[in-house]
């Protein structure tokens, strides 16, 4: 076996110029998207680092490409296979959390790309920024789930955190130039997912999938039914509140079904700027590792000879009430966004396995945050305990399923 990768040959100085990158999830939607990047940039970006969940077969093709110095696999079953075609490489494969943190913290890694999906991406995220890198964050999950933890570290002087999801990195381009103390409210787009106009007495029937066919975005599943339900708008919001610094009532969401404009900020002289781009996760992932330089890329154009209208109207919140549950979880504050994260993703975990109805997700998630009461300053042991036992309120409403 050997190697086909194709890092290009550089001098001292090209070298210098060259970010090294560890990808956490790399065989995902956005750590696929990343290569795509990585593959357009061959003299800026060089790889390092990448990981997988399960998928042994794509991390090995990903690393015969672009010559890592480790991969990690979660799967622990799929270690040998990993190490029985990378080993001779020379490339080191490490697994579970621990393997994670340690791709996270890599000292010859100068910026980390967040892509796991959910809680599991937290630890990793924090082991980045501990170790002073600059983190490129599509894991919002950490965020909504320990935000205090991460921007706390950040003002400590650690590391560095840069969006990557297409609504935050709109704003962040906004603010670009812009005094803090000038911005009056931001403005979340959302497309309002395949269910925008379909009835709601007709939600009790949806399929899983109905649910995954997102009519502007193809991306991982779970973010998928997400965006069906308004969740990950709700987990945008938290998201915004800590990147941002800014309270949940000068954070609007705007349902707005072409995905042309990614978000909106308003200045306190009244004044709305706005992001526009074609519905394409390569550039929000680009500007977070170019920035603050942005780089020459053929990517599709938006098209203004033709005639385009751009829709606007506000979300149905009795339609989509995880909207409000997300709102109502960043006021309570303490693990409260914890619980809502965490019965979000057993409840569409379960909703994926065909054993809920899509409108259960939405009342097992009310149902656990009126059950478990929200803890002020939670430290990362309490957020995992919380996790868990936000999990397991959820379990126990299926009769079929032992706890
Ligand atoms: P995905 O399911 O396609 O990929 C997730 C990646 O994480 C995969 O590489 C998977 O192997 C890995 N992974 C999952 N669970 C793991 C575990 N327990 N241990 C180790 N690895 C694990 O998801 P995605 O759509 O790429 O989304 C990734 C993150 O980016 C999510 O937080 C999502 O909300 C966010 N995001 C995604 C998009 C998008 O367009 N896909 C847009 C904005 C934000
Ligand atoms: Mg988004």
């Amino acid at each position: 076996m050997h190697s086909t990768h194709t890092r290009p040959a550089r001098s001292p100085d090209q070298e210098a110029d060259v970010q090294r990158l560890s990808i956490l999830g790399s065989t995902g939607s956005i750590g696929a998207q990343t290569l795509d990047v990585v593959r357009l940039f061959p003299n800026r970006l060089d790889v390092r680092a990448l990981t997988a969940g399960s998928n042994a077969e794509l991390l090995i093709a990903q690393a015969r490409e672009f010559s890592p110095a480790c991969v990690v696999i979660g799967d622990a079953r799929r270690r040998k296979q990993v190490e029985e075609a990378l080993c001779p490489l020379g490339v080191r494969v490490l697994t579970g959390q621990e393997g994670l943190c340690e791709a996270a913290a890599l000292d010859e890694t100068d910026t980390v790309v967040a892509a796991l999906v959910g809680f599991a991406g937290l630890e990793s995220v924090l082991a980045a920024l501990r170790a002073g890198k600059k983190v490129a964050l599509a894991n919002k999950e950490t965020l909504v789930v320990a935000g205090r933890l991460v921007t706390s570290l950040l003002q400590d002087d650690q590391g560095m955190l840069l969006p990557v999801d297409s609504e935050h990195s709109a704003i962040f381009q906004c603010l670009a130039g812009e005094p803090e103390r000038s911005v009056e409210s931001l403005a979340l787009t959302a497309s309002g997912g395949p269910f925008r106009t379909r009835p709601a007495e007709t939600f009790g029937t949806i399929s899983k999938a109905e649910a995954l066919a997102h009519p502007n975005w193809s991306m991982g599943a779970k973010i998928t039914i997400d965006s069906a339900t308004m969740m990950n708008k709700g987990l945008e919001v938290v998201e915004a509140h800590w990147l941002f610094d800014m309270p949940p009532e000068r954070i609007a969401v705007l349902t707005h079904p072409q995905s042309i404009v990614h978000s909106l900020v308003v200045f306190e002289d009244g004044s709305v700027k706005a992001q526009l781009g074609l519905p394409d996760m390569g550039l929000p992932i680009q500007y977070a590792l170019s920035y603050p330089e942005r780089w020459a890329a053929p990517r599709e154009r938006l098209d203004w000879s033709d005639v385009m209208h751009l829709h606007f109207e506000p979300p149905d919140r009795a339609k989509f009430p995880c909207l409000d549950l997300a709102y109502e979880a960043l006021a309570a504050g303490g693990t409260a966004p914890a619980v809502l994260n965490a019965a979000n993703e057993q409840a569409v975990a379960l909703f994926l396995e065909e054993k809920i109805r899509f409108t259960d997700i939405s009342d097992l998630i009310g149902e656990a945050l009126g059950r478990i009461p929200a803890q002020a300053d939670p430290s990362l042991e309490d957020l995992v305990a919380c996790d868990a036992e936000a999990r397991r309120a959820v379990l126990k409403h299926i009769p079929s399923i032992p706890v």
